[in-house]
């Protein structure tokens, strides 16, 4: 029998671990571990926490529809694994890689328990739409591309000559065990955890990233470009928190994308940031701790309250850090602004915002949300110039004039004429201009210090 772990791979379809399974010929146990540590402090009453736990029951509707089974657990994996092999007749682990620094410690210490147990684990890669190794010795490149610009170009035409379409197998082909009461006793979800897997839906809306994403190409792909940044107008795909959870691949995205007649390339240049960043993520030994290599400290924390509250007097601050809490959505240029008000204007260490936007970003991915606080605080692989900081006032009046994205989220201001609605407030807690120039006099010295 083949044991199977769910993690970032939330969906039934396109799956190289199953097309692996089916290959072997044999019967396959099916779990998804829910790890106290990524739950610890409520994290399940979250944002980030609701939307992969609705994304979990969604995966476990869509196995039960088909006839299969998928068995939900929670406790540590090492533990896990252990018990499932004293009761079954386990002859591999399959997984699907994942690389933050926890995803590896953990996948190092299931692979030191499955050699003492004689069972091989094999890891499948799956969350880029690359093949980083192929990528790698496709591109004949040693060193890391560090500029965007050239590694979407190498990256467009590798998918161009290489591109590796959809796995073909599906849940549909598989045999799936039950599992033994007592163990799913051992290993029961917490009743205030299974209280929000019980609420399928998130937002009212049910998990279909496969409608989600023909619902954008057929009405806003050709706009894309121009509307992108347009974010009163709600006009980008939302794909970003089924890519995360996996309940749709970046392969099938891409396969999909393809059969349009064309008009495709701004979007796909977007996908290719997401590859870009965990790209980066395994390439540069310093990504997860840049906090560490610079010397943050001499940034304060004073204002990160009135930040994360939307209290900070800037409209267009606290109007999308109050659609965040409200909702775990933010647009992404909008998490630009947002961020760099807090790290350069505010000087607060980015790993405050990270950390925050970690919580409350219902697409919460740890590589792309750290690739977004690293490039907005001028840190890593081809980031935002330290000197260039986005004005969050005329960063709305260009990109929303009416304001009507203001309007809508901080309600109080509605009946300001378009003129003023802009404007920081009379109790702004900082002044825009003298405070970028202290800003940018920091930056300058704290990166120059490496
Ligand atoms: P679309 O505009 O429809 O783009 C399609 C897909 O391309 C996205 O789903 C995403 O996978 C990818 N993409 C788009 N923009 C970017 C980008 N700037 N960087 C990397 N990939 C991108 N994205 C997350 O998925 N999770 C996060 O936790 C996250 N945190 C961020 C934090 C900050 C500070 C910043 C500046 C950006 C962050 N992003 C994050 C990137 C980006 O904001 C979101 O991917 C995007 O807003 C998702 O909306 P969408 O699916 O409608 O995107």
């Amino acid at each position: 029998m083949i044991l199977f772990i769910h993690r970032k791979d939330l969906r039934t379809t396109d799956l190289p671990a199953f097309d692996a399974i089916r290959a072997a010929g044999s019967r396959s146990l099916h779990v998804l571990i829910l790890e106290p540590f990524l739950l610890r402090k409520q994290r399940y009453l979250e944002h980030s926490g609701t939307n992969f736990l609705a994304h979990v029951s969604s995966l476990q509707q869509a196995y039960a529809f088909q006839g299969k089974q998928l068995h939900i657990l929670y406790g540590e994996p090492d533990t896990i694994v252990r018990r499932l092999s004293e009761a079954y007749p386990v002859q591999e682990l399959m997984i699907h890689a994942d690389y933050t620094p926890y995803a590896i410690h953990r996948d190092q210490s299931l692979r030191n328990t499955s050699e003492e147990l004689g069972i091989p684990l094999t890891l499948y890669h799956d969350s880029m739409l690359c093949d980083l190794d192929d990528f790698m010795e496709w591109s004949g490149r040693r060193e890391p591309f560090k500029v965007f610009t050239p590694f979407y170009r190498r990256w467009r035409s590798y998918l161009t000559e290489r591109f590796r379409p959809p796995y073909s197998s599906a849940l549909a082909d598989l045999e799936t065990s039950a599992l033994d009461e007592r163990i799913a006793q051992d290993f029961m979800v917490p009743e205030e955890v299974k209280l929000q897997l019980d609420q399928p839906d998130l937002a009212g809306q049910k998990i279909d990233a496969g409608r989600s994403l023909e619902h954008f190409l057929n009405l806003n792909l050709q706009d894309y470009q121009i509307s992108r940044d347009r974010y009163a107008l709600e006009s980008t795909s939302r794909i970003s928190r089924h890519l995360n959870t996996g309940a749709i691949s970046a392969r099938t995205v891409y396969s999909r994308l393809t059969q349009e007649e064309g008009g495709f390339e701004e979007w796909l240049r977007q996908l290719a940031w997401r590859d870009f960043y965990l790209y980066q993520a395994r390439m540069d030994a310093d990504f997860f701790s840049y906090e560490k290599v610079y010397d943050l400290g001499r940034l304060g924390t004073k204002y990160f309250e009135a930040w994360s509250m939307a209290r900070t007097g800037i409209p267009v601050i606290d109007a999308a850090m109050t659609q965040l809490n409200e909702t775990g959505w933010m647009p992404n240029r909008l998490r630009m602004i947002t961020a760099m008000f807090l790290t350069k204007n505010l000087g607060c260490p980015f790993i405050y915002g990270e950390r925050y936007f970690r919580l409350k970003l219902s697409d919460y991915d740890n590589v792309l949300n750290r690739g977004g606080w690293l490039w907005s605080s001028s840190l890593g692989f081809d980031a935002s110039p330290y000197f260039r900081i986005m004005n969050p006032v005329t960063q709305s009046q260009t990109h929303d004039p009416s304001g009507s994205y203001i309007r809508t989220w901080l309600p109080e201001l509605a009946d300001l004429p378009d003129k003023l609605i802009h404007l920081p407030r009379p109790d702004a807690i900082v002044h825009l201009k003298s405070s970028r120039a202290l800003a940018i006099e920091i930056y300058k010295e704290i990166l120059n210090s490496k």
